[in-house]
């Protein structure tokens, strides 16, 4: 696969959009989405006002079909990290740093000059059902753009979790998110993300008015058919951290957003049953022997 899947500049400042696809290499959906858009653009020769740029994020991890080799490629976007990692040899990298090291090379350059809105969409998948949402830094304004996918939004994840991509361009001035369009491998989940790009393009005046691309924007359609009574926004009430050595397991079953209770068990590991600390609603529960949080618990705003 190549690193960059497509990219579109008409020279005007409305709008620079980042999407980026696969930064764990097992969650195709959004590399196949980009891909989709790009095509339709170029087929159906679209007029595009703005900059666009759709890549792949862990090109080595995509390969081997895995989330990350040697580490999560979304958990070290750190400055510490990256002076860390351009500061050693070569020949001394791992994996993830020359995968880091080449995406900071294309996203400094990409990202060069003034626009009025800077746009970083970060498309994921999920490891268990309806894991439809939006994780963002803060709350964003009515206005913003990411409100058109009408997907609950997580507003404090930067809290529990760092070193993402999305907190990274967020401090660099980019309007930035992550896109959780469904559960890993599925075809809806490649749907939503296709039309949510469609739909955040078409936000963003990168794109002509809706009526004239009845056919591409269903978007408003796809969400709807999404399971009913989902949150608007969210906030963390609590992360389980887990590592490898704990022998966690998820009890099986749970969806994004389900409603729990305290003392309802949630899992296991070596030490025993786990339960939850809150009423709330169950959040990422891990459903994949990979990762480094178990679960979190969520309550509405
Ligand atoms: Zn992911």
């Amino acid at each position: 696969m190549e690193r960059v899947i497509g990219s579109f500049d008409s020279g005007d400042r409305n709008v620079l959009m980042v999407v980026v696809g696969a930064i764990h290499g097992n969650e195709l959906a959004g590399v196949k989405a980009i891909n989709n858009v790009f095509r339709e653009i170029e087929q159906s020769q679209l007029k595009v006002k703005g900059k666009i740029l759709g890549i792949a994020g862990n090109l080595s991890a995509i390969e081997e079909k895995k989330r990350y080799l040697d580490y999560d490629l979304n958990r070290c976007w750190t400055f510490d990290k990256i002076n860390a990692v351009r500061s050693t040899p070569k020949a001394d990298l791992n994996n993830e740093d020359l995968e880091l090291i080449e995406l900071l090379g294309i996203l400094d350059e990409f990202s060069e000059g003034e626009y009025e809105q800077k746009v970083l969409v970060d498309l994921h998948t999920t490891s268990a059902e309806n894991g439809n949402f939006i994780v963002i830094p803060g709350n964003p304004s009515e206005q913003s753009i990411v409100r058109s996918l009408k997907l609950p939004m997580i507003i404090d994840l930067d809290r529990y979790v760092h070193g993402t991509l999305l907190q990274h361009m967020h401090q660099r001035g980019f309007l930035s998110f992550a896109f959780e369009g469904g559960q890993i491998g599925s075809e809806k989940a490649i749907d939503l993300h296709t039309h949510g790009i469609w739909e955040l393009l078409y936000q963003a005046g990168a794109i002509e008015p809706k009526n004239d691309f009845k056919k591409l924007l269903h978007y408003e359609e796809l969400v709807g058919s999404l399971h009913a009574h989902l949150p608007t926004t969210v906030k963390v009430l609590h992360r389980h951290k887990i590592e490898r050595q704990d022998y966690f397991r998820m009890k099986p079953g749970y969806q994004n957003f389900q409603r729990i209770n305290k003392g309802e068990i949630l899992a296991e590991d070596k030490k025993g049953i786990i339960t939850s600390l809150f009423d709330g609603m169950i959040f990422m529960p891990l459903y994949q022997n990979i990762g480094n949080d178990g679960f979190f618990i969520v309550e509405e705003l």
